[in-house]
C-alpha cells in the first residue's frame, strides 16, 4: 500500500506492517535506515519518490539476484558489509541474496506470517513493553505496595529490601527508582526505614546525610563543612562541640526530615536470608546504576550533591554502583519470586 503522491519514504508507504515495522526500528535507534525497493533498490528514509507499483514477490530468482546486487553495491557506499550489524524487517525475497554477504545479522521476525509478524510487532513496540532488566525492576517495585509518610508500617516485613521513589523523578514511563538499600541485622527492616525518615540524626543515616549535602550545596550554605563530621564517637563530639551550631544543625535534620517525608515513598521486597538480601541489593543497584534509559532530571536535588557518584548515577547510593548488574528481566523474575 502506498500513497498515491510523491512522498518521502518513510511516508510513502501505508501498509500497517509498514508503520508498526518503522515504529520498531526507530526505537532501535540504529546508525542508518533504509527501506528496499524492488524499483529502487536501498532508499534513504528522507527520499522523496514517485509512487509506483512492482514487488519482488513476482520476480523470478535471477531478478531478484540482479536486483540485490544493485542493492548490495549500494549498501557498500553507506555501510562496512563485513564489520556493520544489520537487522532486516524486510521479507524473505528481498533479503535471501544479501544476508549470505554479511558477517552480522539479525531477522527478529524470521518464519513468521503477516499476521504473527504484527502480533510481535505491535507487543515490541508497545508503550508499557517491559525492554529492560531495570524496566523490569521498576516494573516490580510499581506494582508493590507503596508506603509514604506517615505510613503504617504493619504490612513492612521484618526482613527485605526497600525502593525508594522521588517525586519529580521518572523512568522507564513511571516513577523512578532513587535508591535501593536494606539491613544488615536480623529483622531491622523496619527500623532501617525509620532511622531514614524519622531519627534525626545524619550519622546515623547515610542517606539522611547526603540529603543534606545536597540541601545544603545548593544553597552554598558553609554549614555544609560541619555536617560533614561524623559525631558518633564521644572522642569526635568533644573535639567539635564549641564550634557546631547545634541549633542550626537541629535546624538542618528538621529540613532534612521534611524533603523526605514530603518527596519519598517507598515499597518494599521480602527477602528473608542476609547473604540473599545483600547479594540481590547489590545486584539491584548495579542494573539500575548501569541502565541508560533512566537517570536524574535535570532539576533532581541529587544533582546538587558534593558526591560525584550520586550525580553521575541518578541514585542516592555510593556503594555498590557499577558491579555485576542482571542480565534478563527473567533472571530478575525467578529470584524475587522464590524470595517473596
Ligand atoms: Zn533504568
Amino acid at each position: 500500500m502506498k500513497q498515491e503522491i510523491r512522498s518521502k519514504v518513510a511516508d510513502l508507504y501505508t501498509s500497517p506492517l509498514f508503520k508498526f515495522n518503522l515504529k520498531y526500528a526507530r526505537q532501535q535507534s540504529p546508525d542508518q535506515m533504509f527501506v528496499l525497493s524492488a524499483l529502487h533498490g536501498l532508499l534513504p528514509m528522507d527520499q522523496e519518490i514517485d509512487p509506483y507499483e512492482l514487488t519482488l514477490n513476482t520476480m523470478k530468482s535471477a531478478q531478484i539476484k540482479e536486483w540485490s546486487e544493485l542493492v548490495l553495491n549500494q549498501l557498500r557506499e553507506f555501510t562496512d558489509l563485513e564489520n556493520d550489524h544489520f537487522t532486516f524487517l524486510a521479507g524473505m525475497k528481498y533479503r535471501k541474496f544479501l544476508v549470505p554477504q554479511m558477517n552480522h545479522v539479525n531477522v527478529p521476525l524470521e518464519g513468521l506470517g503477516i499476521g504473527k509478524q504484527l502480533q510481535k510487532l505491535k507487543k515490541m513496540t508497545s508503550g508499557n513493553a517491559v525492554t529492560s532488566p531495570c524496566a523490569k525492576i521498576h516494573e516490580i517495585g510499581r506494582n508493590l505496595e507503596r508506603f509514604r509518610f506517615p505510613y503504617d508500617d504493619t504490612n513492612i516485613p521484618k526482613n527485605g529490601l526497600y525502593l525508594l521513589f522521588e517525586k519529580g523523578e521518572s523512568g522507564h514511563h513511571g516513577d523512578r527508582i532513587v535508591r535501593i538499600g536494606t539491613h544488615t541485622g536480623a529483622n531491622q527492616l523496619k527500623s532501617r526505614i525509620k532511622q531514614h525518615f524519622l531519627n534525626e540524626n545524619k550519622d546515623r543515616s547515610i542517606f539522611r546525610k547526603n540529603i543534606g549535602r545536597s540541601l545544603l550545596n545548593r544553597r552554598n550554605d558553609p554549614f555544609l563543612e560541619f555536617w560533614e563530621l561524623d559525631l558518633t564517637a564521644r572522642k569526635a563530639k568533644d573535639q567539635y562541640s564549641d564550634q557546631i551550631d547545634f541549633e542550626y544543625q537541629a535546624k538542618v535534620e528538621e529540613e532534612v526530615s521534611e524533603y523526605m517525608r514530603t518527596n519519598l515513598s517507598f515499597s518494599v521486597i521480602e527477602i528473608p536470608e542476609k547473604s540473599g538480601r545483600l547479594e540481590i541489593e547489590s545486584k539491584i543497584i548495579s542494573t539500575v546504576s548501569w541502565c541508560e534509559e533512566c537517570g536524574g532530571s535535570g532539576d533532581w536535588l541529587g544533582q546538587y550533591s558534593p558526591k560525584d557518584k550520586i550525580v553521575k548515577s541518578g541514585l542516592w547510593l555510593v556503594n555498590e554502583l557499577y558491579k555485576t548488574p542482571y542480565y534478563s528481566q527473567n533472571e530478575i523474575q525467578l529470584i524475587l519470586n522464590k524470595k517473596s
